[in-house]
């Protein structure tokens, strides 16, 4: 890397001073370090990055210091040097790893489950659900100690402020994360949220609902997540929508289904049915001689998305209700029926048994 991009990379104008290079090199370190940033490739590009800007920039300064030769390290030292940081930065990366909570990380995203009625999804709703967050802690700022209470140093640094690796004939260092660089550490645990640096807090939040949402679909609202005790960047929430199940309507897609009871006599003489629908009750007409089974159309009645399209139907589906408890006039009525019955009142039955004829023949 040369000094000029080497500047570049810490946003650094020509000839800065010592003191400008440290306080660039420490704010961007820490702001892309992996124990801030895990699992964050794009992070750990630009930390090695930054690290190794630094440690171009300082490097002739440091050698002056330390009264090395005047001759130049032949190429092969140079590159020997080099393909040490490798090595340092795995034991970086490695160290990172570590203490971070890999799953903790992972998780500032939440979820929670809304459940609407196949009434509501008929149009656009908005639905109010509790949610339990971590939030970043208010008395702390998420640092986790009593403010104002600085006693002693940083156990992560020893109080220096910085983590130093070596490998070979590289060294560098990089700012501590657990201390921000201070290299101090306060002994108080917050009491607000127990040193954690985060709080629990109950919100209600508003989820808007968009007609004809499917069964098990997530409604994504960003930053309704867990907040990062550090950075205070939250996760986001998803919301899985349930749909509560119905006492008579069962959904398909965007159709409705319904199963219509109709009684025997009704179906073999016609009716006018009263059906309900997700929009209030319809009367649906039932033709004399309708087949259990057979369905209904009410278009338009099911559950239809913005814009119009895939619009469903309710699909009313007639059962025949064979009657029981019969008083003993019905039962009368009714075997004087099947003796004047004769096989065109029952075709179906009369096909049927036509074709059993043929089977026992
Ligand atoms: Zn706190
Ligand atoms: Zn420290």
């Amino acid at each position: 890397m040369n000094t000029t991009d080497a500047l570049n990379i810490l946003g650094l104008e020509k000839n800065p001073s010592t003191s400008q290079i440290k306080s660039a090199y420490k704010k961007l370190a820490l702001e892309f370090h992996p124990d801030r940033n895990p699992g964050d490739p794009e992070a750990e590009k630009r930390f090695k990055q930054i690290v190794i800007a630094h440690e171009t920039l300082k490097n002739p300064k440091r050698t002056e210091r330390h009264g090395a030769p005047r001759t130049r390290k032949s190429a092969r030292q140079r590159g020997e040097y080099e393909e040490k940081w490798e090595d340092i930065f795995s034991h970086i990366f490695k160290n990172a790893r570590e203490p971070v909570d890999e799953k903790k990380v992972a998780s500032r995203d939440l979820h929670a489950q809304v459940e609407v009625t196949l009434e509501e999804l008929t149009g656009d709703s908005e639905k109010e659900i509790s949610v339990s967050r971590r939030v970043r802690c208010a008395s702390c700022e998420g640092s986790g100690f009593e403010a104002g209470a600085r006693v002693g140093a940083c156990q992560a640094c020893k109080g220096a402020g910085e983590v130093r690796f070596r490998q070979g004939l590289a060294e560098l260092w990089v700012p501590c994360s657990a201390c921000n660089g201070s290299g101090e550490h306060t002994g108080l645990a917050c009491r607000a949220c127990g040193g954690e640096g985060v709080t629990s807090r109950r919100e209600s939040l508003q989820v808007a609902i968009p007609a004809a949402t499917k069964e098990g679909a997530q409604i994504k609202i960003k930053g309704k997540g867990d907040e990062d005790a550090r950075t205070g960047e939250a996760g986001d929430l998803g919301v899985t929508v349930r749909s509560k199940p119905h006492p008579v309507f069962r959904r398909e897609g965007n159709d409705i289904l319904l199963d219509l009871p109709v009684s025997f006599s009704q179906a073999a003489l016609g009716h006018e049915a009263l059906a309900p629908t997700l929009r209030g009750a319809r009367s649906v007409k039932i033709p004399a001689g309708t087949q259990s089974g057979r369905v209904f159309l009410l278009k338009g009645e099911g559950l239809s998305p913005a814009g119009g399209r895939n619009a469903g139907d309710l699909r009313i589906r007639v059962i025949i209700e064979t009657p029981t408890r019969l008083s003993e006039r019905q039962r009368e009525m009714l075997a004087e029926f099947q003796r004047i019955s004769s096989p065109s009142t029952h075709p179906r039955t009369r096909r049927f048994l036509d074709k059993m004829k043929s089977l026992l023949e």
